[in-house]
Formats: C-alpha cells, sequence, structure tokens
C-alpha cells in the first residue's frame, strides 16, 4: 500500500513551503486535471529510504481567509479521503483562529494518523508561545521552521514510524 502524506491548514501558514522542502531533491508533479477539486500539488518524497506521495493542499487563486472559508471543508475532505497520513499545520505568528479549530475538529473525526505542525517558530519566543495551541486540546505538537527546516526531522521520523 502506498503512503500518502497530506498537507493541510489556512492559507499563508507555510504549508507550500514545507510541501517544497520534501521534494528538495525531487521533482514536483503538478496534478494537471482542470477544477477546484484537483487543486493540489502532488509529489514523491522519502524519508530514510521509506518512500511517500505528499500532497499540498489549498487553492492557488485563493489569497484570503474569507475567500478560503467556502473551500475549507472541500479541500479538507478531499485530504482526508485521499491521504493515510495528515499533517495539519499552524501558524504561531497568527495564534490559533476559529478556522483552525473547525478543521481541527474534521481531522480529529477522519481517524487517520495525525500530525499537528506549529509552523513559523522560528525563534525561542515563537516555541514558548505554541504552548498557545494546546487549548485544541491536543497532547502533542511539532514546532517547526518550513522556511529553515528546523523540526522537520523529527516530524519525519515519526510520520514514517507510523506507516
Ligand atoms: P501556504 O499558503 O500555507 O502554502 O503558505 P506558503 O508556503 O506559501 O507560505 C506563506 C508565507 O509564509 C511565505 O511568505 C513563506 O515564505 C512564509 N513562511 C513559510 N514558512 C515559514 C517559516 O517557517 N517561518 C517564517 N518566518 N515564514 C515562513
Ligand atoms: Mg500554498
Amino acid at each position: 500500500m502506498s503512503n500518502i502524506v497530506a498537507i493541510v491548514g489556512r492559507p499563508n501558514v507555510g504549508k507550500s513551503t514545507l510541501f517544497n522542502r520534501f521534494l528538495e531533491r525531487r521533482e514536483a508533479i503538478v496534478d494537471s486535471t482542470a477544477g477546484v477539486t484537483r487543486d493540489r500539488h502532488y509529489g514523491k518524497s522519502d524519508w530514510n529510504g521509506v518512500e511517500f506521495t505528499v500532497i499540498d493542499t489549498g487553492g492557488y487563486e485563493v489569497d484570503t481567509e474569507d475567500a478560503f472559508q467556502g473551500e475549507i471543508i472541500k479541500q479538507v475532505e478531499l485530504a482526508v479521503d485521499e491521504a493515510t497520513s495528515i499533517i495539519f499545520m499552524l501558524n504561531v505568528a497568527e495564534g490559533l483562529t476559529d478556522t483552525d479549530i473547525e478543521i481541527h475538529e474534521m481531522l480529529r473525526r477522519a481517524n487517520k494518523p495525525l500530525y499537528i505542525v506549529v509552523n513559523k517558530a522560528d525563534s525561542a519566543r515563537e516555541e514558548l508561545a505554541a504552548t498557545e495551541f494546546y487549548q485544541l486540546g491536543i497532547s502533542k505538537y511539532y514546532t517547526m521552521s518550513s522556511a529553515t527546516g528546523s523540526g522537520t526531522g523529527e516530524l519525519l521520523d515519526d510520520i514514517v514510524k507510523d506507516f
């Protein structure tokens, strides 16, 4: 069975930055099928020799939170259907939002391995601020700076361990 890891979250949290980092040594596979339901990027990656497919979700024309509201349920449902593991990305620079809570509720119901990632944790100050995400009722999150790559190794170790 193939392992498919989807990255979901609000616009601008850093999903595509992480996606591109996963594909560093690979060529991105762009799915050219037209239409919103195919508004995702697929790529191949591997970690310590374990291969997986990664899906970057999120509309490419959509750049505002308001516009995203209509798409969010669709994108999360599609990711939940297709993925075997899900990365839910949050942005510590913006903090916890109602949309984050809504996405988390959907993902929790999916009953698939779920990894909560607090991105843009670029320094110790943000690492501390990340504790606010415990309000989601979660017992673990991964702090990360997708921009620099710090924190990605620990996440990938755990994801491939659960395959
Ligand atoms: P997406 O909309 O969720 O796909 O987010 P993008 O990957 O397009 O990133 C949105 C913006 O956040 C871009 O300007 C990125 O350079 C920036 N960004 C992504 N990851 C980080 C990070 O770890 N730290 C900081 N400071 N900025 C980041
Ligand atoms: Mg993106």
